[in-house]
């Protein structure tokens, strides 16, 4: 097993506890996972500000958006056209099939939630797993390009491993906890994976020198 709950401690020691998600509300955060699809997380919050400012920041406001309307107010996000269609999509559940009730739609056991979530057209694992954990109040462990650099870098996992491969490699290491404990252990170790990723493994010259997890390093 790699050296996780080692690595927590390393990234959790340099910079300390990092509350993430940053969102006034689980909607807000649910389209803030499905905004952030390849673009960068400040062009969300570009987005996020114009649908505020409009004050549809809602199931039911989104969902009486026309297409065009949903697809300006978030253009700053990229994709925009698609985005919108992504975003409807997972709103038309909410408020047609759950009452335009979040909680309502995050109810039932995790599995259950997922497989809601990865049948809406556009929501792939990896956003599925952010909005349950961040949004939902369920374990699902978020993988992301960080997470699959910083484990290759450190031969944690091989070059081909998939999604569900690196899931279950974290949730297997790190089900110590329980509850309330776990979801906060959980979030904060994505959150520092994507710390050590934006600020010390980058694609090209790492900067192993100054980055907490350098002590695990391989020694070869
Ligand atoms: S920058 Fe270096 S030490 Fe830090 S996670 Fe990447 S490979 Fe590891």
């Amino acid at each position: 097993m790699p050296p996780l709950r080692q690595a927590y401690r390393l990234m959790h020691r340099a910079r300390g506890h990092l509350q993430w998600w940053p969102a006034d509300s689980p909607f807000e955060i649910c389209v803030g996972a499905i905004l952030t699809q390849n673009t960068s997380w400040k062009n969300v919050e570009l987005a996020i500000t114009n649908l505020k400012a409009a004050r549809v920041l809602t199931p039911k406001k989104i969902h009486a958006l026309t297409h065009s309307k949903l697809a300006q107010l978030i253009r700053p996000s990229g994709y925009f056209n698609i985005k919108a269609k992504r975003l409807r999509n997972f709103v038309d559940i909410v408020v047609e099939q759950h009452g335009a009730n979040l909680k309502r739609f995050f109810k039932g056991d995790t599995a259950t939630v997922r497989e809601r979530l990865l049948a809406i057209n556009g929501v792939g694992p990896e956003t599925a797993d952010s909005i349950l954990l961040y949004a939902g109040g369920h374990p699902g462990f978020v993988i992301d390009a960080y997470t699959k650099r910083i484990f290759e870098r450190h031969g944690w996992c091989n070059a081909d491993a998939d999604y569900d491969t690196l899931q279950s490699l974290c949730t297997q290491s790190l089900s110590q906890k329980s509850g309330a404990a776990k979801l906060d252990y959980w979030r904060d170790f994505h959150a520092q994976l994507v710390v050590v990723g934006n600020h010390y493994c980058k694609p090209r010259n790492p900067n192993c020198d100054e980055c907490p997890l350098k002590t695990l390093l391989p020694k070869n």
